[in-house]
């Protein structure tokens, strides 16, 4: 009887092994998938600055950044196309969703005056400047070519900046995230290209808009600009920008394999959020100061980092019989958002974003909408 037991005890114990040792198997077989998307194509050659061509230049490097990641054992690399055909603007974020894609990059050239010059990566958000409008109005323009784009865009107007507002908030789930993914990128072209630095920006490109992943724009560079232009043109000039967005995407990967209970939350080191704040444009809202709740308890704990899994900055409001304990104090929400994700990273899985102005909370919804644009 007893061997009985402990055979069957022991099946037990092979079973649980091998049906975890499957598990865990899975998850590191699910490929890490990146859709690479090439601007423009067909008979929309994007800006034709200095007689060259967006929609070739974009191709070139986007094929490059697939060879690249290719190599990669279990990554997988989807493109929107891979020759030089039109592709909507609206289908381009869809071959994501259906592939279930761990990230989007779509990669441009822009142009304006030929003194201006320069890389920046974008996610998608309200523009903060003239200057980013124009980008994402430069690039959201090709809609006009596609017939239906009334129907297609559900009345979204390229030359409106109020056109976009509702249509973010798809994205500002992954807002961290592509921040995160828009300033490894970033960095690599001005630490190791020495290009120069147009930094990780918000604006509204219709392209992003659709994707429920984290999501990026690059533009690589202006082909206005003759020394510029040139070196996208050139085989060099591709390579070198291919290797660095490959190199961000492959920097994002690794930290996410790292994580523990949600494969989408890269971990993150206290230098590489400082770096990714440094990097990002700021969003300002003026009176208002944006703290990350951590805690409400009704003991009072120094607020030493030792107490707070290392955190810095943590201060303690008491209300009512609580005292809450508040991570950061700013008022520039894309910072704010940044702590609020490497909060979680140390472990504060329930941590949010409080608003106040003049020591009273506000409804962030409330303060998010009536940004003075
Ligand atoms: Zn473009």
């Amino acid at each position: 009887m007893k061997t009985k037991i402990a055979s069957i005890l022991l099946l037990f114990i092979t079973i649980l092994f091998f049906s975890s040792f499957i598990n865990n198997n899975n998850n590191t077989m699910k490929p890490f998938i990146v859709v690479l998307d090439a601007g423009h194509g067909g008979y929309d050659p994007g800006n034709t600055g200095n007689g060259y061509k967006e929609k070739d230049i974009a191709l070139k490097i986007v094929l490059e950044v697939g060879r690249i990641l290719e190599k990669e054992p279990n990554v997988k690399v989807l493109y929107t196309r891979k020759t030089d055909v039109f592709i909507k603007l609206h289908e381009r974020a869809p071959v994501a969703n259906k592939a279930d894609a761990d990230l989007f990059v779509s990669v441009h050239c822009d142009a304006f005056t030929n003194n201006a010059y320069g890389a920046g990566t974008f996610v998608l958000g309200l523009h903060r400047t003239q200057a980013n409008f124009e980008v994402a109005k430069r690039e959201n323009e090709v809609i006009f070519l596609e017939e239906n784009y009334e129907e297609n865009y559900a009345g979204f107007d390229p030359n409106s900046p109020e056109s976009l507002i509702g249509m973010t908030l798809m994205q500002e789930e992954y807002l961290d995230q592509s921040i995160l993914l828009a300033s490894l990128i970033q960095n690599n072209f001005t630490n190791n290209l020495k290009r120069k630095d147009r930094s990780v920006k918000q604006a509204g490109f219709m392209v992003l808009y659709k994707s429920y992943m984290p999501s990026v724009l690059v533009e690589t560079g202006f082909l206005t600009n003759k020394k510029e232009g040139a070196y996208l043109n050139s085989k060099k000039g591709q390579a070198e920008m291919a290797r660095e967005i490959a190199n961000g995407i492959l920097s994002y990967r690794n930290s996410i394999s790292l994580a523990t209970n949600d494969s989408q939350n890269p971990v993150i080191t206290q230098e590489e959020i400082d770096d990714a704040i440094e990097a990002t444009e700021e969003r300002i809202y003026k009176d208002i100061v944006f703290r990350v709740q951590l805690a409400a308890v009704s003991k009072k704990i120094n607020t030493k980092s030792s107490n707070f899994k290392g955190l810095k900055e943590v201060s303690r409001v008491k209300e009512g019989n609580l005292n809450k304990y508040y991570y950061g104090e700013t008022s520039d929400y894309n910072k704010i958002q940044l702590m609020k994700k490497f909060a979680k990273e140390k472990g504060y899985d329930s941590c949010y974003i409080v608003a106040f102005k003049d020591g009273e909370k506000l409804k962030l919804s409330d303060v998010l909408n009536s940004e003075d644009k």
